[in-house]
């Protein structure tokens, strides 16, 4: 066991080229490496048998837990049956059909489509292409722009790394690229006028972005992007009243709304969708992670029909849309989806996730909340995360070369409890699989107030 695991050790780090990784560190055996080898419910184990919670999911992916056998099975089958068939010029499978429908019944009100992808990445690149050529065939080719947020994460292509408002993601890859904006993150516990009150501080957004229309003309805006809930960014709900103040700035100015459910989608706050949670009125919706649990990477772009009938039209002037990838709606990857959807409904798991997550917030709060190096303990369903501070009372922050964050999550790695140090300000994330019980919950709870006591006292 430990020889075949150092030997693995050693072709990985001569031979794997792995993302979002220091390549030196990595090259030089300086970093740990776990090679993971199993999973059942929310438990990981490695190739050395040590076992883990997993309080993130992956990478908040894996949302009805690790090992089932429905979904295990479903692959098999559709492996068997028909391994692959593409989805050009109106071709289907059973299962590609099938859970375009589960994803309609499922979804906002209003959506009309699923253009299927493989990842949230391709899927905004997706949106980018629809957006541009949406308003090309309503005759207005000046309305281009897309409008970010700062600390928005939607993907690390040229220009879904471009929407991602995060500096790792753009620095030394010459992106931003034009025609994408960044305007100001809902980030209410780092406002700068600490005078403003919640509703204050929405407002406050939603005049920056009016600003920012005006200075660029309303009529080169054609969307914003935005996720329910800022993910990689540092996990922030927004503000009380963020979203319909948004929304309102966006329909004086006729420009439609993504709303990346990449992360929030299929249950993860408690509701199916981050939409419904907010009461967002998106054009698009991306969706990916929790579509198929990432048992098959599969994403794809959910279609409001004010859009649909535009493509429509598109067509109907232009002939078939040039835009396709090889393995759109491949047929296993959807064979995981249908099986993973059936079983979030027989398992209850959106309701537990909006029952677990409060429950596992409180006692975050509870037990880490009064250390005075904690800012912050927030969420929102089965997302959480506590921000470290330097001062409490001044609220000021660690520099980022003390790595607090990433020292917290080591330990509590060391303790058995897999969180994730967050790229960007010293903040503990977690995003447990939806399957959470109560008392795993207490456990994740109880290791990571022994994570914080051993850095910080
Ligand atoms: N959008 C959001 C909100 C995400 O969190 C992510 C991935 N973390 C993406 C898009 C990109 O997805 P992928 O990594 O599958 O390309």
């Amino acid at each position: 066991m430990l020889d075949k695991s150092n030997e693995l050790a050693a072709w990985d780090r001569d031979h794997f080229f792995h993302p979002s990784t220091h390549m030196g560190m990595h090259a030089r055996g300086e970093t740990p490496n776990r090679i993971m080898a199993g999973g059942e419910g929310v438990t990981i184990w490695d190739t050395d048998g040590r076992k883990s919670i997993d309080a993130f999911a992956g990478l908040y992916c894996v949302n009805v837990g690790y090992g089932r056998q429905k979904i295990a099975d479903a692959i098999a089958e559709q492996a068997k049956e028909l391994a692959y068939y593409h989805a050009y010029v109106g071709h289907g499978t059973d299962a590609s059909i099938r859970l375009a429908k589960m994803i309609i019944d499922r979804a906002p009100q209003g959506m009309s489509r699923v253009y299927f992808g493989l990842s949230g990445s391709d899927a905004n690149e997706t949106n980018i292409k629809l957006i541009w050529y949406y308003n090309n065939v309503l005759g207005r080719p000046e309305k281009k722009k897309i409008i970010s947020r700062w600390r928005g994460y939607h993907g690390s292509g040229v220009m879904t790394g471009s929407l991602t408002g995060l500096a790792a993601f753009h620095n030394a890859f010459d992106l931003p690229r034009v025609p994408i904006l960044h305007t100001e993150a809902p980030y209410y516990f780092r406002r700068e006028d600490r005078s403003l009150s919640e509703e204050q501080f929405s407002q406050y957004c939603a005049d920056r972005l009016e600003e920012m229309i005006l200075a660029e003309g309303p009529d080169t805006i054609a969307a914003f992007i935005g996720e329910p809930v800022l993910g990689t960014g540092g996990i922030v709900p927004p503000p009380a009243g963020y979203w319909p103040k948004i929304q309102a700035v966006l329909d004086k100015y006729d420009i439609l709304l993504v709303a990346d459910e990449v992360v929030t989608g299929f249950g993860r706050l408690g509701s199916m969708f981050g939409s419904d949670h907010y009461g967002m009125r998106p054009d698009l919706i991306t969706i990916a992670k929790g579509l198929t649990s990432a048992y098959a990477p599969l994403s794809g772009v959910i279609v409001g029909e004010r859009m649909w009938e535009g493509l429509v039209k598109g067509s109907d002037a232009l002939g078939p849309i040039g835009h396709g990838w090889t393995y759109s709606a491949h047929p296993i990857c959807a064979a995981a989806g249908v099986a993973n959807l059936e079983l979030i409904d027989e398992l209850d798991l959106v309701t537990n996730a909006g029952e677990v997550g409060p429950y596992f917030r409180d006692a975050l709060q509870e037990a880490v909340g009064g250390h005075g190096n904690v800012g912050e303990v927030r969420g929102e369903g089965l997302l959480a995360a506590v921000e470290f501070v330097k001062d409490r009372d001044d609220r000021t922050f660690f520099d980022a070369a003390d790595k607090i964050g990433p020292q917290v999550a080591a330990a509590l790695a060391e303790r058995g409890v897999l969180g994730r140090a967050m790229p960007q300000g010293d903040i503990l994330g977690f995003a447990p699989p939806l399957c959470l019980t109560k008392k795993e919950a207490d456990t994740v709870v109880a290791k990571t107030a022994d994570a914080v006591k051993s850095v910080l006292g």
